[in-house]
Order: structure tokens, then sequence, then C-alpha cells
């Protein structure tokens, strides 16, 4: 337990039967310390030869070393950093789904047909790209691969293995330099501005060979620009135009403005998901849970669990959690086309669930004063107390459990009447406190710790076992 000394906390407004302490001296204990000066001196000398080994050592540190990263963007060079074809597409898109909307009449076959468009489209990213081919959380066929492939080619972020490959590098370096789209870089850099300006620096190292030796994935690089541009606008727009005559709701709506959520539902995966709710399996990075996120992002937004729990095909644990892409998933295993789902151990989920709520429970206990302990206190024979608790200083001195308590303080406030507590004075009531005469309760129990003043050598004596062992000079020991 940890005593704060804090002379605030002990003031009687807001502890009003604390005890002034007794003026004994408190046994010195001997603890083998290093002096602090000593403990900084080998600190500091350890933390340079630590550095250098750590540098030497440490692939991030290292790289981040020995790799001069571009120079920073500012205002009077950004436009030399601008990563000009996504910039314009990303910046342009929203004009266009704009403009599409206020000079296209609405159909409802097109506005069903475009959120089938976005959620289809989606999940090839989400279970795609993402649980499939960055973390194979999974195994799907042949068929579904591509299906997948072809679909997240609508969505226009870039080939299956970039994409992987990326994103393999911000699991693995998440919140450093490394880390493709690192959160500590700001909201805006890690939800797109990654993507509108050239980056500082090369992502981390991260394996992707079992990428590049998958036809369906290298399939899909080679013929990358042609899926998109067909997947992305020709498909909506033929599809549309040819079954209801719709080819410009078709291109404007399932097109550009469903590109336009679907880029931002997965750039809110970088941002959102780094920022927004909580961390309840590891706070030392910034993923995040939150039912927000997830709603945004096809199920993507147990943030904080994904990385903990990477390559575990779901997001979402809890039934009520809103997680579309894990059910798709298990929805390919019902019908054969996806298998080996793989989930982490509930036992080891747990435990990552326990840190924190322990991590919490001991920041909430540091805002508590606890009563002090032992080592803390004047050690004192059961015949000094007794002499104590005679003296006529204004003291009501009662033993219990080991400990002297002065409830001077208290005694009038005692719900079991003051006469009793008198009964006990310079004596051992640890019997009657315990239930002997009356059962008190936790608060009771806290309240009381907070009184003590001494400890009593060989933990006092318990009256009727005194009696029943015929003890009349020693103490019977509670403890050693
Ligand atoms: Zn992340
Ligand atoms: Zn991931």
């Amino acid at each position: 337990m940890v005593y704060i000394i804090d002379e605030d906390k002990t003031s009687s407004t807001s502890m009003p039967y604390v005890p002034t302490p007794l003026d004994l001296p408190t046994p010195v204990i001997e603890r083998k310390t290093t002096p602090i000066t000593e403990q900084m001196a080998s600190r500091f000398q350890a933390s340079k030869e630590e550095e250098e080994d750590f540098i030497k050592n440490n692939y991030v540190a290292r790289t981040l070393l020995n790799e001069p990263q571009l120079p920073p963007v500012t205002w009077s060079n950004w436009y030399k950093h601008v990563n000009w074809p996504q910039a314009t597409l990303l910046c342009l898109e929203p004009f266009v789904a704009l403009y599409g909307l206020f000079t296209t009449a609405f159909m409802w076959q097109t506005v069903v047909f475009t959120i089938i468009w976005y959620f289809l489209t989606g999940f090839g990213i989400t279970a795609g790209y993402h649980r499939l081919f960055a973390h194979r959380s999974y195994e799907a066929k042949t068929p579904l691969k591509y299906l997948l492939l072809v679909l997240a080619a609508g969505s226009v972020q870039g080939s299956a293995q970039w994409w992987a490959r990326g994103h393999r590098a911000h699991h693995r370096y998440t919140d450093t330099d490394l880390d493709p789209y690192s959160a500590h870089k700001g909201i805006f850099y890690s939800h797109i501005g990654w993507l509108i300006f050239k980056p500082r620096r090369k992502p981390g190292v991260a394996d992707i060979t079992d990428l590049s030796r998958d036809k369906t994935v290298q399939w899909q690089h080679h013929h990358y620009l042609t899926l998109a541009f067909f997947m992305a606008f020709v498909f909506p727009t033929l599809l549309c135009g040819l079954l209801w005559g719709d080819y410009r709701g078709g291109y404007f709506f399932a097109g550009v403005l469903r590109l336009v959520f679907v880029h931002h539902s997965t750039f809110c995966v970088n941002s959102l998901a780094h920022y927004l709710g909580d961390a309840p399996f590891d706070d030392r990075h910034t993923p995040r849970d939150h039912f927000i996120t997830a709603l945004v992002t096809l199920g993507e937004g147990y943030h904080n669990f994904h990385h903990e729990f990477p390559s575990d095909y779901r997001n979402a644990l809890k039934w009520f959690q809103y997680d579309p892409t894990k059910n798709l998933i298990q929805f390919f295993k019902r019908i054969g086309l996806a298998s080996n789902l793989k989930e982490f151990p509930q036992n080891e989920i747990q435990k990552g669930r326990y840190t924190m709520v322990r991590k919490a429970l001991n920041q909430f206990g540091r805002t508590i004063t606890w009563p002090k302990g032992d080592e803390e206190l004047p050690l004192i024979s059961y015949e000094e107390y007794q002499d104590l608790a005679k003296k006529d200083d204004g003291r009501v001195l009662v033993l219990i459990a080991g400990f002297i308590h002065d409830v001077s303080n208290f005694i009038d406030s005692h719900p079991g009447g003051r006469a009793l507590i008198r009964s006990y004075v310079g004596k051992d009531a640890t019997v009657a406190f315990y239930g002997g005469v009356h059962d008190h309760n936790t608060a009771a129990h806290n309240m009381l710790a907070m009184m003590r003043v001494a400890v009593c050598r060989y933990g006092g004596e318990v009256e009727h076992l005194k009696r029943r062992l015929g003890h009349i000079q020693t103490p019977t020991p509670i403890f050693a």
C-alpha cells in the first residue's frame, strides 16, 4: 500500500478522524539502497553505452539515424513535394461528386446500387486487402481472391501488393517515422496528407514475399490501372445505364460519389481509429476502439484490438459491436470459399484487458490516501501501550489487530456508542471489533486503519485466548 503524505488530504475538514502521531521514534529499517547520486551517475554511464548499443541493434533507430529524410514540407516548397496524380484525384473527386449531386436526377435504382457498390468495393479493401492479403487472417479460395482483388481495385487505393506493404509497415513501426501514416504526425497527415505529399522517407522494411509469390496478387498488380478505372467508373456507369438507363447517375453517384465515401472510409482507419476512443488492450500506442470509427469503416474501428491481435480475422469481439467484415468472412467460410479463420486465444486477449484494467485501478488507487503501514509507525510493547492508554493526555488508545489506534477524534461519532470504546481503552479489542461485539463493515475497517499511531510488538494479546491459555504476563502473539 502507498501512503501519500499530503497535508491537504489529512486536514481536519477532509478526514476528521485522523489522529496526531505519537511522539515516538519509528523503527529504522535498513534497506540496501544505492544513493541516488550514484544511481544517476551509473545510469548516465550506462545510458551512453546503452544508447549506442540500442541504435546498433534497433532497426528503427538505426534507419532513422542513417537514412536522412527529405526536407520538411513548408509554405515555400510544398508544390515541389506534392504527389500531383494522387493529390489531383483526391482533391478533385469531392467537387466532381458535388457537381453531379446538384445536376443529376435521382433514380432509386441508382441510389440502391450506389450503396451496394460502396459496400462491395469497401469490403474488397477490408476483407480483401486488409484482413486477407495484409494480415493473412484467413485463407481464401482462388475465385474469392480474384473477386476481392477486382472489387478492391474499384476503391482506387493502389494494388493489393502496394497497399499491404505499407500496411505491414504501419503495424510493424506504429507511431514511428517508419510508419507510412504515423498518427504522431497529426490527423490530417495520417488521414490524407501522406497521400497528397511525397513521403519524407521510405516506409520501414516489411516482408511481402508471400504476396510476390501469389499469382492472384501479381495479376492484380500488373493490371491495376485498367482494373481500377473499369471497376471504379466504367462498370457502375454501364450497369446503371444498360439496366435502367441512368448512365449519368451511374457515373456521378455509383462511381465518383461512392469513391469519395470509400476513400475517406478507409482513410479513417489511419486517422480516426488512431485518435478516437479507448484502449482496452494496450495504451502504449495510438490505436483506439470506437463504435463511430467502426460504423464508418465497415467494422475496422476496433483498432486497438486489431493492432494487438492483427492476425485475428475479427476486429470486434462482442456480438453487439459493428463488424460486418467479420460477418462476411464467416459467410465466406460457410459457403466454402474461406477457411482457417484465425482467432487469438481468448486467454491471451483477456490478459490485455486485465493489464489495462489493473493500470486504471492503480491510477485510481494513487488518488486515495492509504493508511500508514507498520514500517511507518513506532513499535511499542503491550505494556507500553497500556501505560500510554492510562495517561491523561486526551488521547483514547485502542489496540485492534496489532495496531494501536488513537480514536479520540472519532469516539463521539462511534455508532455503537462512546462507552463501548471506552471499555476497551488499554485492552486488545481485536475480537470485539472483528465480530465479538459487532462485525464491522469494510468502511469501518478502512476508517479505523487511518487512526493507526503505533504497532504493538507481537501483535497484542487477545483477551479470550489469554484467559483460555492461562496467560497472565506474556502476550499472545497474533503474528510474529
Ligand atoms: Zn492502425
Ligand atoms: Zn491492419
